[in-house]
């Protein structure tokens, strides 16, 4: 260990069995504020108002009826309780790539948006893309990361 885990916001109500479910808008912006996009196999720690656990991120793979989705492993006795914060996530959106405010762009299109930032022009969705061997037939443009 020593490495320092990026600490990402999760809605503990989404945790089923050991997966914490990982598709909220507060887990999108917490990502896009530490600069980062999913991929499998990271180590993050995931945290809520007043809970905190390690985790790793995996794709849920889809189906023909249900989109894919991003997840994490945890062990659910490792789950600590942290000192409740009053501390909420800004509003505000980060572009994940560059950092310029784009929350004006998600309250034009909404969430998800297929938007790319308006300053590097990177896709704005790219840290909920799914993994690129999981979806060979998604023709939207992938980040160069
Ligand atoms: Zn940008």
């Amino acid at each position: 260990m020593g490495t320092k885990l990026p600490r990402i916001y999760a809605d503990f109500n989404k945790l089923h069995g050991d997966t914490l479910v990982l598709t909220t808008w507060g887990t999108y912006r917490s990502l896009c504020r530490e600069r980062l996009c999913f991929s499998s196999g990271q180590r993050m720690i995931f945290f809520s108002e007043d809970l905190e656990v390690e985790g790793t991120v995996f794709y849920a793979e889809g189906s023909h009826t249900r989109p894919g989705y991003w997840a994490a492993k945890v062990i659910p006795d490792a789950i600590r309780d942290v000192p409740a914060t009053d501390e909420r996530l800004p509003r505000s959106v980060p572009c994940w790539s560059c950092g310029t405010d784009v929350t004006s762009v998600f309250e034009r299109t909404g969430f998800p948006t297929s938007e790319s930032c308006p300053s590097c022009g990177k896709p704005l969705w790219a840290p909920f893309y799914p993994p690129a061997e999981s979806h060979p037939n998604v023709t939207t443009p992938r980040p160069a990361v």
